[in-house]
C-alpha cells in the first residue's frame, strides 16, 4: 500500500492537472469565435451597387476598391478578391467561413463537435491546452491504475464488483490517451509551421501564387503567434495570443510586388536562403492596422484575370465554403 506521502502526490497532481484540463475546456467551449471587423464588411453603397450588378468582373470591381486599403494578402484560386456571400464581407487572410457557425470565423482551424464550437483565433491555444492538459490526465490516470489493472488479471484484487472499473478506468485512460496524443502531435506541428487545419489541406494562395508556408516566420516566432510572448501566460488558459486575427504577417510582405511573378498555382519558394521576414512585427502592424493605410496599399492588380480554375482539393470533413 502506498506511503501517505504518495498518496497526498497523487491527490494533488490529480487535482491539478484535473482544474488545469476543466479549465482549458471551459475556456475553449464558451470562448466566442471572432468575426472580422466592420471595415470588412462592404457598405452599403457597394451592397446596393453589388445587388445590381450581376457580372463577375464588375463584382469582382467592387470587391477589389473595397479591399484595396484592406491588410489582405490571400486571394482565391482564381486570383479574386476573397468574399464572403453570406456575410457580405471582404475575407480577411485566414478567415473562413463556418456552414456549422453560419458565420466568418478570424484564423478558423476547424469547426470541433467535442467542443461545440469553432476553433479559431479567439480559442486556439485554449484548445491546445485543452488538448495537452486532456492528454495529461489521461496518462496520469493510465500509469496510475497500471498496477491495479494487472493485479486485475493476476486475480490480485479482492473478488468485488469495484475490481471492474479498475478495467473499465485504465481502457478508456489509455484509449483517449492514443487517440489525444495524436490529435495533440498533429497541432503542435500545424504550430510550429504557422498553419490551421484548413491551411494544412488547402494550402494559402498569395497574389504569387500558392505558399503553404506563407504565414510561416521561422519556428519561436510561430510559436508566440498562438502563446504571446510572455512565457508565464503560456500553460494557462488565458488569451495571450499576438495579433487581431484580422491580419497576419508574412514573409512575403516586403517583396516587392514588381518582382514576384511567379503564376498562380506555382509554389514560390519561401524556404530559400532569401526567405524574407516583415520589418514589421505583429504588434506593429496590429497597431497600424486600418490607421496607416499607406503600408498596406499595394497594387492589386496582380493576377486578377477572373479566370476560372477549378476547384483543387477538398476535404468533404471539413466544414467551410470551397473558393473557385
Ligand atoms: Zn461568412
Ligand atoms: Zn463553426
Amino acid at each position: 500500500m502506498a506511503s501517505i506521502g504518495e498518496k497526498a502526490v497523487c491527490l494533488i497532481a490529480y487535482h491539478l492537472f484535473f482544474m488545469l484540463f476543466v479549465w482549458s475546456y471551459w475556456k475553449t467551449i464558451f470562448t466566442l469565435p471572432m468575426n472580422p471587423s466592420k471595415e470588412f464588411h462592404l457598405s452599403y453603397a457597394d451592397k446596393e451597387l453589388l445587388e445590381r450588378e450581376p457580372r463577375g468582373e464588375a463584382q469582382q470591381e467592387i470587391f477589389r476598391r473595397a479591399a484595396k486599403d484592406l491588410p489582405i494578402y490571400t486571394r482565391t484560386m482564381s486570383g479574386a478578391i476573397r468574399y464572403c456571400d453570406r456575410c457580405q464581407l471582404v475575407k480577411p487572410d485566414r478567415c473562413h467561413h463556418c456552414s456549422v457557425c453560419d458565420k466568418c470565423i478570424l484564423k478558423m482551424d476547424h469547426h470541433c463537435p467535442w467542443v461545440n464550437n469553432c476553433v479559431g483565433f479567439s480559442n486556439y491555444k485554449f484548445f491546445l491546452l485543452f488538448l495537452a492538459y486532456s492528454l495529461l490526465y489521461c496518462l496520469f490516470i493510465a500509469a496510475t491504475d497500471l498496477q491495479y489493472f494487472i493485479k486485475f488479471w493476476t486475480n490480485g484484487l479482492p473478488d468485488t464488483q469495484a475490481k471492474f472499473h479498475i478495467m473499465f478506468l485504465f481502457f478508456a485512460a489509455a484509449m483517449f490517451s492514443v487517440s489525444l496524443s495524436s490529435l495533440f502531435g498533429y497541432h503542435c506541428w500545424l504550430v510550429s509551421k504557422n498553419k490551421s487545419t484548413l491551411e494544412a489541406f488547402r494550402a494559402p494562395i498569395f497574389r504569387h501564387g500558392t505558399d503553404k508556408n506563407g504565414f510561416s516566420l521561422g519556428f519561436s516566432k510561430n510559436l508566440r503567434q498562438v502563446f504571446g510572448d510572455e512565457k508565464k501566460f503560456w500553460l494557462l488558459p488565458v488569451f495571450s495570443s499576438l495579433g487581431d486575427g484580422c491580419s497576419f504577417p508574412t514573409c512575403l510582405v516586403n517583396q516587392d510586388p514588381e518582382q514576384v511573378s511567379t503564376p498562380v498555382g506555382l509554389n514560390s519558394t519561401t524556404k530559400n536562403e532569401n526567405h524574407l521576414f516583415p520589418a514589421k512585427t505583429l504588434r506593429d502592424s496590429q497597431s497600424h492596422l486600418l490607421t496607416d493605410t499607406q503600408s498596406w496599399t499595394e497594387s492589386s492588380a496582380n493576377n486578377e484575370n477572373g479566370k476560372v480554375v477549378p476547384k483543387g482539393m477538398s476535404n468533404p470533413a471539413l466544414i467551410m465554403e470551397n473558393e473557385t
